[in-house]
């Protein structure tokens, strides 16, 4: 089999792939992108049913194209959002491979550049850019053992409330998927706890504005990470049933229960960290904050939007936050699922190159890592606040191609030779 050559490689072609490809064109940079699936494949299978963008669509989406379809202050279905990356790739007609799965890449040893391994052959490439994702591998506590009657999932596993096995449901985790699901299963009549972590919960919309334009306005979305150890945020926000915030005392009005953070599991009786109250009052704060550096910016700048004092209302606490429970009997309490909502861990373990830390998180400026030669894009706090979303994504990737550019002009310099020696 013969060996491709080519100057850069991407891999990936979920949001991230597809961006990086535009800017390695405007670039002019001869490159691919191999994807092992299809464009977007994460938001066409590793999503439930009812997933909608949790940004509206003026707003989750890159520059050069809006959704021609959707109300800009609507929230675009999850195969919308696939279908629109679609439409951006042919836009611009990005060289996307579908169907080929990038095994291994090493660097080349005596000679630049890299190897790789792929499922239809190898390749030679210059450059790499690992654009498969921060979302890879489901992430799923070892604490409930196998039981008969109980079936454990991952949010990535999760479809719809009719897939489930008759019965109740326990959801752990209180991110985006963990209250869109819980909020979900309850509507659909299921009896439902909702274990609760430390969260952000930023209000869906204030004064007017979408949280989405008031974190850009007050340049949250452009944030560094704030400290090594802090970069984790759960966010809890949903775009479901036409976008509403996300406030933990109405999901309990509607008749979930909910608990602490789980911590055990011991022969069918969960326990229940005492951090519900703690994490729902830090949750609040959060919101407040929001509240309060948006009231602080719309009077600086004498921005005219209508002022909004009932959202600093809140609903008295639920009995289930007074008195939680901090145990409970999955067999008593009729529980057949636990749907664990509990995140995802990253896998470049195709990627054999010096570029890693000893625990595996990549080493990196702004997606330049310390393998000259390997980009990262989609990192978690990459750039920014925003680098794994949309349209975050899409700024990030301007810089890796610029930073690419810049190597191959140096690369391709042919001066005269010069010495430094005088002549006399
Ligand atoms: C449930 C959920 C909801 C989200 N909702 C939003 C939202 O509303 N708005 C928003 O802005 N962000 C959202 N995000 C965050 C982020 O936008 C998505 O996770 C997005 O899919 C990340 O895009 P990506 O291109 O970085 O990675 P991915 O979408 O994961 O794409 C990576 C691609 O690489 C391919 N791949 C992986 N390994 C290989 C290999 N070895 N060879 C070839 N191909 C490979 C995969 O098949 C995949 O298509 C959400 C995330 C989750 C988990």
């Amino acid at each position: 089999m013969t060996t491709e050559k080519i100057d850069t490689l991407v891999v990936g072609a979920g949001q991230a792939g597809v961006a990086m490809s535009e800017h390695l064109t405007r670039n002019g940079i001869s490159h691919i992108v191999l994807e092992k699936d299809r464009i977007a494949e994460r938001w066409r299978t590793g999503r439930w049913d009812s997933l909608v963008a949790n940004g509206p669509a003026w707003h989750d989406r890159f520059p050069g194209l809006d959704y021609d379809d959707a109300d800009p202050e609507s929230f675009p279905s999850k195969d919308r959002v696939a279908r629109y990356f679609e439409q951006y790739a042919a836009k611009f007609e990005a060289p996307i491979r579908c169907g080929v799965e990038v095994r291994k890449a090493e660097r080349n040893v005596g000679h630049p550049g890299f190897t790789v391994e792929t499922s239809q052959g190898t390749i030679e490439c210059e450059n790499i850019v690992a654009a498969t994702g921060a979302f890879q591998i489901p992430v799923m506590p070892d604490l409930v053992t196998a039981r008969e009657g109980l079936t454990q999932m991952h949010s990535i596993d999760y479809r719809n409330p009719g897939a489930l096995p008759e019965g109740a449901v326990l959801v752990v985790g209180a991110g985006s998927s963990g209250v869109q699901i819980a909020e979900e299963l309850v509507r659909a009549g299921r009896r439902v706890y909702l274990s609760v972590g430390p969260h952000d919960r930023p209000p869906r919309v204030y004064r007017g504005r979408d949280y989405c334009w008031w974190l850009g306005v007050l340049g949250l979305w452009d944030i560094p990470a704030p400290r090594p150890g802090t970069e984790h945020v759960t966010i809890a926000v949903s775009g479901a049933y036409g976008g509403h915030t996300v406030d933990f005392r109405d999901l309990a009005r509607q008749g979930i229960t909910l608990v602490g953070r789980t911590t055990d599991c011991d022969q069918g009786v969960l326990t229940f960290s005492g951090d519900l109250a703690a994490n729902i009052a830090q949750g609040d704060a959060n919101y407040l904050s929001v509240l309060d550096a948006a009231d602080a910016w719309a009077e600086r700048n004498g921005v005219d939007l209508p002022e909004e004092p009932e959202a600093r209302v809140f609903g008295p606490d639920p009995d289930c936050v007074t008195h939680p429970l901090r145990s409970l009997n999955l067999a008593e309490a009729g529980i057949t699922t636990i749907v664990w909502a509990t995140g995802y861990r990253r896998d470049y373990s195709w990627l054999k190159v010096d570029a890693f830390d000893e625990d595996g998180a990549p080493r990196h400026q702004r997606g330049v890592s310390t393998e000259p030669g390997v980009y990262f894009l989609g990192l978690p706090w990459q750039s920014r606040r925003g680098s794994t979303f949309i349209w975050g994504v899409w700024h990030d990737a301007r810089h890796v191609a610029d930073q690419i550019a810049i190597q191959r002009s140096y690369r391709d310099y042919v001066g005269p030779a010069r010495s430094m020696r005088q002549t006399a």
